[in-house]
């Protein structure tokens, strides 16, 4: 192994390993250091997206909407099903192929671009050098042209409920279970707590989501969160705002959560209590003191808009750094590094980064919403189209939901979309692309749209920014 690179990428989540693949592609000689092992001690590609996040989290909600089809959704369609069963540690052993299936993938791919793949713990030091510690304590020193920290981030703890991964389960746990739990109580109604709140609830566990805040996914579009708690309600999610849990303690083999909200405080007991209040910046013991690197006040590596750190060479991206912690905006940061350090002119949209609930249906989002529009005094236009007058969306029984777009009531610049719906994830791509190339409403309104799609969902929303969607009744009507 040569002991000097022209890139050294550390961690290899869906941020560093993006970005490693990107630099050797660019014909930078490259290492990625990782610390996950597998049970066998050999290292373990992937991080978090992979192993424990976005891969296995959508494996079991595929699995477990299934079942819930089966169960609940098919009688419609003349399809008579006996009492299906869950299988839960099928189900698993599914999830865990998927993610040793992807995780070998990147293993292959470093393989085929020429990534080396070193196994142990990094840590910056000054003068653009990478300590690597091995399981077995052993320390080296490489040389690097330039760092890459893509650290990633781990799950918040919160003293009132100590994970004991056992009764009391951050998100990994609950990925793990190995039954469905009669009732199960889950700390957070964010995007994490949702979608495995749902894998649970889909199985049979009745569900209760306890959320400190009084405002319901309050970064989404106001109407499309209403429209989501509104279904998330119907599919037997109690979910309680303003309910800010205080304690939570093991006893005869349950959990007794006690907490705080407008009622005052209450008692409630769970089989299983997941802790899903959010993830922190993984960035302790990641660079000595005289790197020159710093922290921003919330423990996030400090970056510019072009993820440089404030010493030269090194830069960091994805978990570890500011903005949303999506797999996808840490690989576009790893790729726009990666080309930076190749000495080519890339740089990030950052208005452009959509997000999604994968809960069914899917909450998908992009760009400004309604209530920020409205608070900065920025002019809008919003056509709202329901996939309850969707031909394709009746057809598969699964109309419910809305697709919002806004536009800047001026120059008609499309400034945000908000889905809840069938496959809103993949529909409000179109929209990311259409704003990405700075499009007006008008130019998705004057789109061909096939018929009978999801998608034409998109182009009815876009046409009733000016009030000329055809296949409701516009509320505002413009020439
Ligand atoms: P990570 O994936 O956390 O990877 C960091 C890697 O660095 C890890 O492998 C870690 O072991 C390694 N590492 C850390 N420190 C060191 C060190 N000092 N030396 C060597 N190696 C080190 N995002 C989405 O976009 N879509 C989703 O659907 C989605 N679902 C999610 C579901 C769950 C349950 C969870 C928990 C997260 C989900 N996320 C999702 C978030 C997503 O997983 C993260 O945003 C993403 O993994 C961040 O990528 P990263 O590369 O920055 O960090
Ligand atoms: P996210 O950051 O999207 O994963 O969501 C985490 C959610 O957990 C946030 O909406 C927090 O308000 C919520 N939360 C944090 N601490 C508590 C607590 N003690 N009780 C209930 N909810 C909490």
């Amino acid at each position: 192994m040569p002991d000097k690179y022209d890139v050294v990428v550390i961690g290899a989540g869906p941020a560093g390993y993006v970005a490693a693949i990107r630099a050797a592609q660019l014909g930078l000689s490259t290492a990625c250091v990782e610390q996950w092992l597998d049970a066998k001690g050999k290292v373990r590609l992937g991080g978090t997206c992979l192993n424990v996040g976005c891969i296995p989290s959508k494996a079991l909600l595929d699995s477990s909407y299934k079942f819930a089809e089966a169960r609940d959704h098919l009688a419609v369609h003349g399809i008579t099903v006996k009492d299906p069963g869950i299988d839960v540690p099928a189900m698993l052993e599914r999830k865990d192929k998927i993610v040793d299936q992807l995780t070998g993938g990147i293993a292959g791919l470093f393989k085929h671009n020429g990534v080396t793949a070193i196994s142990g713990t990094g840590k910056v030091l000054s003068g653009a050098r990478v300590e690597v510690t091995d399981k077995d304590g052993k320390v080296q020193v490489i040389g690097a042209g330039n760092i890459i920290i893509a650290a990633g981030s781990v799950p918040v703890n919160i003293p009132p409920a100590p994970v004991d991964n056992k009764y009391i389960i951050d998100s990994t746990g609950a990925l793990e279970l190995t039954e469905v739990p009669r009732r199960l109580g889950v700390i957070g109604a964010g995007v994490i707590g949702l979608e495995l709140g749902s894998v649970w609830g889909r199985l049979g566990s009745e569900v209760v989501m306890l959320e400190a805040l009084d405002d319901f996914l309050p970064m989404m579009d106001a109407q499309v969160a209403k429209e989501a708690a509104r279904i998330y309600k119907q599919q037997g999610l109690d979910i309680r705002l303003g309910t800010r849990v205080t304690g939570a303690e093991v006893k005869d083999g349950a959990v007794v959560v006690t907490y705080s909200s407008a009622g005052g405080e209450k008692v409630e007991t769970f089989d299983r209590l997941i802790v899903a209040v959010g993830r922190k910046p993984r960035s302790q013991e990641l660079f000595a003191s005289d790197s020159g690197l710093t922290l921003d006040e919330r423990g996030y590596i400090f970056v510019n808009d072009y993820c440089e750190t404030e010493a030269p060479h090194v830069f960091a991206v994805g978990d570890v750094v500011r903005g949303p912690m999506l797999a996808h905006k840490g690989s576009e940061e790893g790729i726009m590094v990666a080309e930076r350090i190749a000495g080519k002119k890339a740089q990030m949209n950052y208005d452009c980064i959509p997000s999604v609930i994968y809960t069914h249906p899917e909450v998908a989002a992009v760009g400004r919403t309604e209530q920020d529009l409205k608070a900065d005094g920025v002019p809008y236009k919003a056509g709202v189209f329901p996939f309850a007058a969707s031909g394709r969306a009746l057809a598969s029984n699964d109309a419910q939901g809305l697709v919002k777009i806004l536009a800047h009531a001026e120059n008609d610049r499309i400034l945000g979309c908000h889905i809840v719906g069938p496959s809103a994830a993949d529909l409000v791509q179109q929209v990311v692309i259409a704003m990405e190339f700075g499009s007006s409403a008008e130019d998705l309104a004057l789109t061909v749209f096939g018929h009978p799609t999801l998608s034409e969902a998109v182009h009815e929303a876009a046409l009733a920014v000016d009030g000329h969607a055809i296949h409701i009744a516009n509320k505002k009507k413009r020439s």
